[in-house]
């Protein structure tokens, strides 16, 4: 991949990366995704950490640097590598994530609203009418059931038109799941639940560690923002 700036947003000059390679490593589409925080960038000898990706009307993933990198890395070549400690625990909790939306909506009718997953813990938004401390207790008892079940998980892609057919792999009510190339890729935890989603996850349950809600708080009248962890 090659260096460059973008010159559409002159103020973050040489903070950004852009390359087409990277499409074959990152998830794809306008939204981003938090997993691609697992890079880092090597030239030479120096490594230089990503913070967040995003695409653009070209379908060009764009690199957001953590600091700026020097002036003369402009029009060098380097490569990308995984952080792979990093992608590990953010695998653990995007599984952990389609286990808790799919019994949300299955036994609550709640959607999902909003996300930020991280390392230590993630922050999941819900559409959550009359959420209690009880329905807190069951959901983490109903998602440990799930995940110590040891049910396999795969992914594959349909087509655009078999996905439009297919509102039972919809899990948000905002945000459509990407679509490259008139397909879209579906993550099925065998046994269990389908759903659109281009991020990266554990191949079984059982990898994700047992699961936690540990805050709670209401973001207005029906949202309802829970504080998950795994260990
Ligand atoms: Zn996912």
């Amino acid at each position: 991949m090659t260096i460059v700036s973008n010159l559409r947003q002159w103020s973050l000059l040489l903070r950004i990366i852009a390359s087409h390679l990277t499409r074959l490593v990152s998830t794809q589409g306008a939204v981003v995704n938090p997993q691609i925080m697992a890079f880092f960038v090597l030239h030479d000898q120096l490594e230089v950490e990503i913070e967040s990706a995003y695409s653009d009307e070209n379908q060009i993933i764009w690199h957001v640097c953590k600091s700026i990198p020097s002036e003369n890395l402009l029009h060098q070549t380097g490569t990308l590598k995984i952080n792979k400690e990093r992608r590990i625990q953010l695998a653990k909790y995007h599984t952990v994530l389609h286990v808790l939306n799919t019994i949300t909506l299955r036994d609550y009718k709640a959607w999902i609203t909003g996300v930020q997953i991280g390392e230590e813990y993630s922050r999941i938004d819900f559409n959550f009418e009359n959420f209690s401390a009880e329905i807190s207790a069951e959901l983490e008892a109903k998602v440990n059931e799930v995940l110590n079940a040891n049910h396999k998980i795969k992914s594959y892609y349909i087509s655009e038109e078999e996905f439009v057919n297919r509102k039972d792999l919809l899990r948000t009510l905002d945000v459509k799941p990407p679509v490259i190339d008139n397909k879209v890729r579906v993550v099925e935890i065998e046994g269990f639940d389908a759903q659109a989603c281009g991020g990266t996850h554990v191949d079984s349950t059982l990898d994700v560690g047992r699961f936690s809600i540990f805050r709670t708080d209401n973001k207005g009248k029906k949202n309802k923002r829970l504080y998950v962890k795994l260990q």
